[in-house]
C-alpha cells in the first residue's frame, strides 16, 4: 500500500511526488505519456511574479511568485537563470507612471535580494533600442528568470524516484475505487498494455488540464472546474543579440513576450483563447501566428513574418474557473480541492497554478496530505538543490569551466550546453570519457550516444520526441532523417530496459 498516488507527470505531479517522497511517504506517480509532456513544457518558460496579474489585483500570487524567482535560481542555477526584461513605453498604452508603480512594487515585495533592481532606458542610446522602431525612446528594464520548464519536472521526478518515488511513464490511470479507507487505482501501461490495482491512502489528482476529466472518468464525479486556455508560440531565427527579453505591451491590453531562444532564435508568445478539445491536440492556428507576428512587428524594426517561423508550440492551461468574461483575466492563482477523509480515502485535485509556483503549490499540498495521512517530515525543498544543481547560483560559468576541465576533449559549446542542461550530474554522463569519440554516435547537433544513454538510463526517454523536444531542445536543429536514425537507435535499446532503468 503507497501513501500518497499522483496522478499525472507535469511540474505538480512531479514536485509534489518529490516533496512528499522527501517528508517519508511512499509514493507512486502514473503519467500517461512523457514527463512534461502536458502543459509544463509549453510553457513561456518565466520563473516570474508576473507583472500584468497586478492589473488584476493579484498580490498574493505575485508576491508568491516573486519570492520563487531567487528560492528556484539557488535549487536549480543550470535550468534556471536570472533574465533582464525590456518594457518599452509605448504613447497610448499604459502612462509612464503605472509602469514604474507596477514595476516599484515588483521590486519590493518580492524578497529580491541577488536580483537587480528596475531601471529606466534611454533606447536611442542602449543597445536594447537597436533591434526596435525608433519611436521608441524610453523603457523600464527589470529583473525575473527563466527555466527550462520541461528539465524542471524531470529533475523533480529524478529526485523523487532518488528518495523512493515509483514514477511510471506511459501508464494511464483508468479508474480509481474507494475500498475499505483507502483507494485501488487501476493503471494501464499504454505500451504492454499490462493492467495493475495499486492501492494508495490518499489521491492526488495532478492532471492539469485533464483534472476534470479525470475526475469524470476514473472517479465517477462530474465536474467543471477548469477553464482551459490556449496559449501558442512562435519560434524565428534570431532578431537580436541582446541576451535581454521584451516584454511588449499590445493594443488589445494583452502583452507578449520576445525572449532570446537556445542561442539562435527568439521566442515569441504568447496568446489567450478559450479551448474546449483534448489538451494533447492543441495546435497554433492561422489567427495566432497573425496575432504573434503582428504584435511584435509593432515593436521590431524588421517585421516578423509567418514565414520567419522555425518552430511552434500550444498548451493549455488549466486555470481555475473563477467566472472572468475574458480568458486573460482569468486568475493564475492554484486553487487545491480535498474529497473524503471521516472514513472515505481522499482525494485531492489541483486547479490552476504556475510552473513559477509549483514548490509553494507542493508545500500547500503535503499541509492537506498531513492533515489526512499525519505528520511524517518537515517542509524541506526551500533548500534543497535539484538534482545537478548542487553549485552557487552566480557560479554557473565557473562549473562550464570546470567540466571542461575535467573533460578537456569537450568543445566550449558543448561543455555549456551540457552544463546547462545537466549541471554537475553532466560528469555522470560523460562518465570515463577520454576522447570525443569514447561518447559514441554523432546523431548530429552534438548529440551523442552518451547523453542519449544517460536520458534512457536516468530521465524515463523513450521515444525520439522525449529527447529532441523535452530532456534537450536539439530537434532545433536535427533534420527529419537524424530523428528517424534517433528513434531508430531508440528502438534497438529495447522497450524493457528503456524506462524501467530509470528507477
Ligand atoms: P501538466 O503539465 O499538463 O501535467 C498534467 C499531466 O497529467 C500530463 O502530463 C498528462 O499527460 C497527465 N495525465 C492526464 N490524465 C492522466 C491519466 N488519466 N493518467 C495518467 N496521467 C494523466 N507558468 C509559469 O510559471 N511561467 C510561465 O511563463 C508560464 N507560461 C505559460 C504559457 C502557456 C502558453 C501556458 C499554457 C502555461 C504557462 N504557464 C506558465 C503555466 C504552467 O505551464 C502550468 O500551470 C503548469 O505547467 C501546469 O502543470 P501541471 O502539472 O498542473 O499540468
Amino acid at each position: 500500500m503507497h501513501d500518497i498516488f499522483v496522478i499525472g507527470g507535469g511540474i505538480n505531479g512531479c514536485g509534489i511526488a518529490r516533496d512528499a517522497a522527501g517528508r517519508g511517504y511512499s509514493v507512486y506517480l502514473a503519467e500517461m505519456d512523457d514527463l512534461a509532456s502536458g502543459t509544463s513544457s509549453f510553457s513561456t518558460k518565466l520563473i516570474h511574479g508576473g507583472l500584468r496579474y497586478l492589473e488584476h489585483y493579484e498580490f498574493r500570487l505575485v508576491r508568491e511568485a516573486l519570492m520563487e524567482r531567487e528560492v528556484l535560481w539557488k535549487n536549480a542555477p543550470h535550468i534556471i537563470w536570472p533574465m533582464r526584461f525590456v518594457l518599452p513605453h509605448a504613447e497610448g498604452l499604459r502612462p509612464a507612471w503605472l509602469l514604474r508603480l507596477g514595476l516599484f512594487l515588483y521590486d519590493h515585495i518580492g524578497g529580491r535580494k541577488l536580483l537587480p533592481a528596475t531601471r529606466t532606458l534611454d533606447m536611442r542610446s542602449d543597445p536594447a533600442g537597436k533591434p526596435l522602431k525608433p519611436i521608441f525612446r524610453r523603457a523600464f528594464e527589470y529583473s525575473d528568470g527563466w527555466v527550462n520548464d520541461a528539465r524542471l519536472v524531470v529533475l523533480n521526478a529524478r529526485d523523487a524516484a532518488d528518495r523512493g518515488a515509483v514514477i511510471r511513464t506511459r501508464t494511464k490511470v483508468t479508474a480509481a475505487r474507494r475500498e475499505n479507507g483507502h483507494w485501488i487505482v487501476r493503471t494501464e501501461d499504454l505500451r504492454s498494455g499490462a493492467v495493475h490495482e495499486i492501492k494508495a491512502r490518499l489521491i492526488v489528482n495532478a492532471a492539469g488540464p485533464w483534472v476534470d476529466r479525470v475526475l469524470a472518468e476514473t472517479v465517477g464525479q462530474d465536474a467543471h472546474n477548469v477553464r482551459l486556455v490556449q496559449g501558442s508560440h512562435i519560434v524565428v531565427r534570431k532578431k537580436f543579440d541582446d541576451p535581454r527579453a521584451y516584454f511588449f505591451q499590445n493594443k488589445d491590453g494583452r502583452i507578449i513576450f520576445a525572449i532570446p531562444y537556445e542561442d539562435d532564435f527568439t521566442l515569441i508568445g504568447t496568446t489567450d483563447q478559450d479551448y474546449d478539445g483534448d489538451p494533447r491536440s492543441a495546435r497554433i492556428s492561422e489567427t495566432e501566428i497573425a496575432y504573434l507576428c503582428d504584435a511584435a512587428s509593432e515593436y521590431f524594426a524588421e517585421p516578423v513574418r509567418p514565414e520567419h517561423i522555425v518552430w511552434t508550440y500550444s498548451g493549455v492551461r488549466p486555470l481555475y474557473d473563477d467566472g472572468a468574461s475574458k480568458a486573460q483575466e482569468a486568475t493564475r492563482d492554484y486553487v487545491l480541492k480535498a474529497d473524503g477523509g471521516n472514513g472515505q480515502a481522499p482525494i485531492v485535485n489541483i486547479f490552476g497554478g504556475k510552473i513559477t509556483t509549483y514548490r509553494r503549490l507542493a508545500e500547500s499540498m503535503l499541509d492537506i496530505v498531513e492533515k489526512h495521512l499525519g505528520r511524517k517530515g518537515q517542509p524541506w525543498t526551500a533548500a534543497a538543490a535539484l538534482p545537478g544543481g548542487e553549485f552557487e547560483a552566480t557560479a554557473f560559468d565557473a562549473e562550464v569551466v570546470k567540466l571542461k576541465a575535467a573533460y578537456p576533449f569537450l568543445e566550449m559549446p558543448l561543455a555549456r550546453r551540457l552544463t546547462r542542461l545537466y549541471g554537475t550530474r553532466a560528469r555522470v554522463l560523460l562518465g570515463l570519457a577520454k576522447s570525443e569519440a569514447d561518447l559514441g554516435r554523432n546523431f548530429g547537433a552534438d548529440l551523442y550516444e552518451a547523453e542519449v544513454r544517460y536520458l534512457v538510463d536516468k530521465e524515463w526517454a523513450v521515444t525520439a520526441d522525449d529527447i529532441l523536444w523535452r530532456r534537450t531542445k536539439r530537434g532545433l536543429k536535427l533534420g527529419k532523417e537524424q530523428k528517424a536514425v534517433l528513434e531508430e537507435f531508440l528502438h534497438g535499446i529495447g522497450p524493457g530496459v528503456r524506462n524501467a532503468a530509470a528507477e
